[in-house]
């Protein structure tokens, strides 16, 4: 256990009160340029996705969060849950989703896609 100063950071404080001042809920991304996907000059950090097919022609899909600044105390984004932002269906596709995840949710996205395909 630690104290929750350990996890202060300036550079995250200040993307909350940028945020709080346009009281807009930012996806984590949005606060970096998207010119270039080129991981070392850390203009795009977002979602991270990755889908797998093996030898055995077995799918799989997993989804990591980019964050979300300024949202609400408890908000539990579409990335972990099964079927709105990440679903495998060996009988369809693969999908993970990004973006500001609340409609995903309510339309159990990720389901939804891989449904199209059966
Ligand atoms: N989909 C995520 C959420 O709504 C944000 C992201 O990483 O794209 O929490």
């Amino acid at each position: 256990m630690v104290d929750q100063k350990y996890f202060f950071t300036q550079f995250r404080y200040d993307a909350l009160q940028r945020a709080n001042e346009k009281q807009k809920l930012m996806l984590d991304s949005e606060k970096t340029k998207k010119t270039s996907l080129n991981l070392y000059e850390r203009q795009y950090l977002g979602t991270v996705g990755a889908i797998a097919l093996d030898k055995n022609g077995n799918l799989a899909a997993a989804t990591s969060t980019g964050g979300m600044t300024n949202k609400m105390t408890g908000r539990i984004g579409n990335s972990p849950i099964i079927g709105s932002g990440t679903y495998a269906d060996n009988a369809s596709a693969a999908v993970y989703c990004t973006g500001t995840g609340d409609i995903y949710i309510r339309v159990n996205a990720a389901h939804e896609v891989s449904s199209i395909y059966k």
